[in-house]
């Protein structure tokens, strides 16, 4: 196991992000490779963790000043041994082979989770949508499809949006994917309601992490009734983390953007996340407005000077990290627990640091992963494939009773594989554990590919 790792730091020792999710995984499967030796003579671990495809293109766009911008893009086709590709589409200027490897990566056994027959990939740019108009959106969403059009479809890759890409971005991106394959497919998920979308899709990752975490909360005779909570974000995971948590009478009392956050100590009410979404999905603007609108709020800028995040340092009983990539580092972990948290529950991807994870599961915390809790989002993903096939809509009760369903499930497997395994509890191995034997078995049923 430790010879993958180094060769994959060997190989591409920059892709740092790609390495701590692969650290991560490998560390937690060791017990099911020492009782299937097959795993290990069949080299499933030197091929999982290589793309089946990278593709890098040139993505040419003009902007309103007519002068021509270049931007790089990606398509990250990881594994599509129990099914074609599901690939979140983030824009974002971080964006780079190793962060997108990482996402489709973890994409992999999240999908594994949710029992949908569902492989994994990610795709994206390093183009920066904060600032532009609609209409320079729409050239570059058109141009950059221009080349994902090749890689995508209803039986390879099935895209959706991550950060960066939302409602606008995918109404474009699909008009371009409908107009070049003269067809009008599921191949994109969070379609508008009236072109193929499907209710509960936009709330799906937030909403299902709340129900995650409240199975978590369950096993321990508590509920989120009066329960204070941090969530961090405010972009589509954020916002419809708080409003589950607002509506089962949870008190959210931060948001955050990658400029500060905010800290409203008498909580984000539903008439003022309403205001979040209208200044964040229409104004696009940036969370500090929020606290001119709500004095009792408070606004601290990032400070780069700073080695913790304040935002994890008030006193609260769980915390929901929605926005990035290790945004909880070491320091803001003990600050956590100092400050008598209960939970943590990954909206986004990745957000805690190796370090962080390690302190959570020391302390027997309830941890839930990202690629169990926020699995939300690609289970009705499925499910609006689902309806695209039946040519139907279902009602919205219907998708979310079904979202429950889906993630009580993964929280029972979680809870199944570590309990299996020796580790009651610990939702990270167990998460670990399930995807990765129903993928490496069905890798063994295909032969070497
Ligand atoms: P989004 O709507 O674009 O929102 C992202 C939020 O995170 C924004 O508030 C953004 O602030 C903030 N952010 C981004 N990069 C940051 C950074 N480097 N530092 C601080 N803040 C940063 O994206 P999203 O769909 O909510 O995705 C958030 C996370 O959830 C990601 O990890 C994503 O992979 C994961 N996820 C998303 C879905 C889904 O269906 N959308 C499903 C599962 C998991 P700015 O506006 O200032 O950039």
């Amino acid at each position: 196991m430790s010879d993958i790792l180094e060769t994959i730091k060997a190989r591409d020792p920059h892709e740092r992000e790609f390495y701590q999710a692969v650290m991560e995984v490998l560390q937690s499967v060791k017990p099911v490779l020492d009782q299937n030796p097959q795993y290990r003579q069949s080299a499933v671990l030197d091929r999982i963790v290589e793309p089946e495809r990278i593709v890098t293109f040139r993505i040419p766009w003009l902007d309103d000043e007519g002068s021509v911008k270049v931007n790089r893009g990606f398509c990250v086709e990881m594994s599509s041994v129990i099914g074609p590709y599901k690939s979140g589409l983030r824009f974002h200027p971080s964006v780079n082979q190793s962060i997108l490897k990482f996402l489709a990566f973890e994409q992999v056994f999240k999908n594994a989770l949710t029992t949908l027959p569902l492989g994994g990939g990610a795709a994206g740019s390093d183009f920066d949508p904060k600032g532009k108009s609609d209409d320079e959106m729409m050239r570059f969403c058109q141009n950059f499809m221009t080349e994902l059009y090749l890689h995508i479809g209803v039986n390879t890759d099935i895209v959706a949006g991550d950060i960066g890409v939302g409602s606008r971005e995918i109404g474009y991106l699909f008009g371009m994917y409908k107009k070049l394959s003269n067809k009008f497919t599921g191949a994109l998920t969070g379609k508008g309601l009236n072109w193929g979308g499907s209710l509960i899709r936009a709330q799906a990752a937030g909403y299902g992490c709340v129900y995650f975490a409240a199975e978590m909360l369950a096993t321990r005779n508590m509920t989120f009734d009066g329960q204070k909570c941090l969530v961090s974000g405010s972009g589509n995971v954020a916002q419809h983390t708080a409003e589950k948590l607002i509506e089962l009478g949870a008190k959210v009392l931060t948001l955050s953007d990658s400029s500060g956050y905010i800290h409203d100590p008498e909580g984000i009410d539903k008439n003022k996340l309403a205001y979040v979404k209208l200044l964040k999905n229409v104004r696009r603007g940036r969370i500090g407005e929020y606290a001119d609108k709500y004095p009792a709020a408070v606004y601290k800028a990032v400070d780069h000077h700073l080695d913790y995040n304040p935002l994890w340092s008030h006193r609260a009983a769980c915390a929901f990290p929605c926005a990035t990539q290790n945004e909880i580092s070491e320091k803001d972990a003990y600050n956590l627990i100092n400050n008598n948290i209960k939970l943590v529950c990954e909206g986004a991807n990745m957000p805690c640091t190796s370090e962080a994870t390690e302190i959570f599961l020391d302390k027997s915390m309830l941890y839930g992963p990202g690629k169990a809790a926020n699995a939300g989002g690609v289970a009705v993903s499925g499910l609006e494939m689902v309806q695209n096939s039946m040519r139907l809509n279902w009602l919205g009760e219907e998708v979310d009773h079904r979202l429950k369903i889906i993630m009580k499930q993964i929280h029972q497997s979680c809870l199944d594989a570590a309990d299996a395994y020796g580790t009651p509890g610990n939702y990270a191995r167990g998460a670990n554990i399930k995807g990765f034997v129903k993928v490496v078995e069905a890798m063994l049923d295909q032969g070497v590919i």
